[in-house]
C-alpha cells in the first residue's frame, strides 16, 4: 500500500508520540480512512519526513508514534518565484497546485490592470487560507517536505528591482530558454486571463524584468505557467539522466 503523507503545523522530532491537530486528524481518519496500526509519514515544512504509526484513530482523536526522521531532498535546486497575475478561482487553484508539484519556491499573486478578481479583508484571508491548503495538499501528494510560500497579492505597480526577472508576454521577444541562463532565484511574471497591458510590460522591463515569449500560440494563463515551469525545472531531470 502507498505510504500516506500528511502535513501538520506541529513541531516534530523522533522518537515521539503526539496527538494530531484537527486538520491532520480529519485528513487521515475521515478522508483517507486510516486505522490504528497504519504507517504514516508526517512533515511540517522543515525539510524532513517523520515516519510513524497511527496509535489511535477514533472520531474524537488521533495520535501517532514517530519512530524516525529522514532528510527529504525533493526540492528543485532553482528557487523560482512564480508571479502569477490574479486569475479567476479555479484557474488560480490549478496554477498553485501544478506549480507546487513542479517545485516552485514561492507564489506571488499579482494584482494587474486586467485582473477581474478583487480581494480584500475577510475574502482575502479566506482565499489565502484556501491557497495554503491547495499547496499543502500538493506537497502531500508530490512528496515535498517544504511548503512553498503563498504571499499576499501585491499590485504590479509596487514591484521594485528584480535582479533575475522574466515577464512572459506574447510577441516578438526571445523565447524563454534564450533569456534564462540559470533559473536560480528567478522571478517569473505571468499575466492573468487578459494578459498584461503594454504599460505593465514597460513597467516590468523598467524594474529589470526581461520580456520573453513561449512561442507563436497564445496559451491560457494556467497553461503558460505550467509550460514555463516545466521548461525551467526540466534541468533537474536532465542532470538525473546524465548521472544515469
Ligand atoms: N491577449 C492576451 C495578451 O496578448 O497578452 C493573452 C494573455 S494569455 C491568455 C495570459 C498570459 O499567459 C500572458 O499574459 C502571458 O504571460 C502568458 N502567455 C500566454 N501565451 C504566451 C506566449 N505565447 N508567449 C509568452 N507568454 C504567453
Amino acid at each position: 500500500m502507498r505510504l500516506r503523507r500528511c502535513y501538520t503545523p506541529q513541531q516534530l522530532h523522533a522518537p515521539a508520540r503526539l496527538e494530531l491537530d484537527p486538520r491532520s486528524h480529519h485528513h487521515l481518519v475521515n478522508v483517507l480512512r486510516m486505522r490504528a496500526g497504519d504507517a504514516v509519514i508526517l512533515f511540517n515544512g522543515d525539510g524532513h519526513d517523520y515516519h510513524g504509526t497511527l496509535l489511535e484513530a477514533s472520531r474524537r482523536q488521533a495520535s501517532v508514534e514517530i519512530s524516525r526522521q529522514s532528510a527529504n531532498n525533493r526540492e528543485c535546486a532553482c528557487r523560482i518565484t512564480l508571479m502569477q497575475g490574479l486569475a479567476k478561482g479555479e484557474r488560480m487553484d490549478w496554477v498553485m497546485q501544478k506549480a507546487t508539484e513542479l517545485g516552485v519556491h514561492a507564489i506571488q499573486p499579482l494584482i494587474t490592470e486586467r485582473s477581474s478578481v478583487q480581494l480584500s479583508g475577510a475574502r482575502l484571508d479566506k482565499r489565502l487560507a484556501h491557497w495554503q491548503a491547495v499547496v499543502i495538499s500538493a506537497c502531500e501528494q508530490s512528496g515535498r517536505a517544504r511548503v512553498p510560500a503563498v504571499l499576499e497579492p501585491v499590485s504590479l505597480k509596487t514591484l521594485r528591482d528584480s535582479a533575475n526577472g522574466v515577464v512572459l508576454h506574447p510577441g516578438d521577444y526571445p523565447r524563454l530558454p534564450q533569456v534564462v541562463e540559470a533559473p536560480n532565484g528567478l522571478d517569473l511574471a505571468i499575466g492573468p486571463e487578459g494578459g498584461f497591458s503594454t504599460a505593465e510590460v514597460t513597467r516590468l522591463r523598467q524594474v529589470g524584468f526581461v520580456a520573453a515569449s513561449l512561442g507563436e500560440r497564445i496559451l491560457r494563463t494556467e497553461t503558460a505557467a505550467l509550460a514555463a515551469l516545466a521548461l525551467l525545472t526540466l534541468g533537474d531531470l536532465r542532470e538525473g539522466l546524465a548521472a544515469g
